[in-house]
């Protein structure tokens, strides 16, 4: 059970840093003096390491301790070929001295590049899966494990993206992180933008917020979500499903927040989840060109690189809700890695 202490490995760097961006991206020079002036800032979620950059490891931080007390020697996964949950999660792996087994979708990522020459260099088992046989993954993790079982070896699983009950805590204390940065600067958000791909990070800032926001004052903030690749409503379904899954944490719930009550913030969720469609393109890792140009923008003005799959997609959102003046004056922006996904070839 992990509470507001542990057992939490300590994988990433955190506290990541925040960044103000609003005067390189020159947000105010269009208003009125008088007008309240908007501010954006950036949290830099991809430096929570180098081979261990991006939004997973916060999740893994929670994930491969429950996998270490059930007493595991082999944790499987899944995601794309340059999935970067993948490549975190093998990094991770190999750092606790965990052998790490990758259930990849498509062929081989030989010449790839990218996060799959991580994997391949961390000397990952792979398996490959037609990525027609997707909706069956988690019974495909399960056949490995007990393949392991035979040979007397515990296996943990893991689902695509660390998006499940106890992977939640990680962006739990994201959020606590980013409510103690807000006190020690004195900013209170209006909003906190996020990509959402698997629905875990989404989910846990959400939680967070919850928790927190019952405590401070400081913390009404919206959390907004944007999505990269399916429907809002599919999201929204999938955010539920994991929040109700790290209700059953109710000893570590309670040590945050002492009278939580499962069924309370559940019926909050069904209303107070907010994922914005229109900005994934064509769909899951098909660059959208919209995104690219604004990653081509802030890549110019500011020196920082977002990759095509998630991030650009999701800074193109946040760009046109600030824009038309729908989140607020003070807005953070969570930058959720992939730069490795970047310098990969994400097709052929
Ligand atoms: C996985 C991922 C996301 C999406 O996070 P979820 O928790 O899966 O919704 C966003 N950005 C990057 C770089 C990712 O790797």
């Amino acid at each position: 059970m992990p509470n507001k202490n542990g057992p939490r490995l300590q994988l990433g760097n955190y506290p990541t840093p925040v960044f103000e961006l609003s005067n390189m991206l020159k947000l105010n020079e269009m208003q009125k003096s008088d007008e309240a002036h908007q501010r954006l800032w950036i949290k830099r979620d991809d430096y929570s390491g180098l081979e261990l950059s991006g939004n997973k490891t916060r999740k893994l931080e929670f994930a491969l301790a429950e996998a270490q007390m059930q007493g595991a020697t082999v944790v499987i996964t899944a995601g794309a070929i340059q999935s970067n949950h993948c490549r975190q999660t093998a990094t991770a792996c190999r750092w606790l001295g965990l052998k790490p087994h990758l259930l990849l979708f498509g062929e081989s990522g030989k010449g790839k590049g990218g996060n799959f020459l991580i994997d391949e260099t961390l000397g990952a088992e792979i398996t490959y899966v037609h990525p027609k046989d997707y909706p069956n993954y988690l019974e495909m993790m399960e056949h490995l494990k007990e393949q392991y079982q035979a040979q007397g070896i515990k296996a943990y699983c893991i689902p695509i993206g660390a998006s499940y009950g106890i992977g939640n805590f990680g962006y739990i204390e994201g959020y606590r992180e980013i409510l103690e940065w807000q006190l020690s600067v004195g900013v209170a958000l209006d909003s906190i933008v996020v990509a959402v791909g698997s629905g875990g990070t989404y989910a846990g800032l959400w939680l967070g917020h919850y928790l927190y926001s019952q405590q401070t004052e400081q913390a009404a903030t919206r959390i907004v979500g944007i999505s990269i690749s399916s429907p809002s409503s599919v999201f929204k379904d999938k955010i539920l499903a994991i929040l109700t899954e790290t209700a059953q944490y109710q000893e570590a719930l309670r040590a945050i927040l002492p009278d939580f009550n499962a069924e309370a913030m559940l019926k909050e969720a069904k209303t107070g989840i907010e994922i914005i469609d229109g900005f994934q393109g064509a769909g899951y890792a098909i660059p959208d060109p919209a995104a690219v140009e604004r990653s081509q923008w802030l890549a110019e003005n500011t020196g920082i690189i977002l990759d095509s799959v998630y991030t650009g997609k999701a800074f193109n959102g946040l760009m046109h809700l600030l824009q038309t003046d729908q989140l607020g004056k003070d807005v953070l922006f969570v930058h959720t890695g992939g730069l490795f996904g970047f310098f990969g070839h994400q097709e052929g």
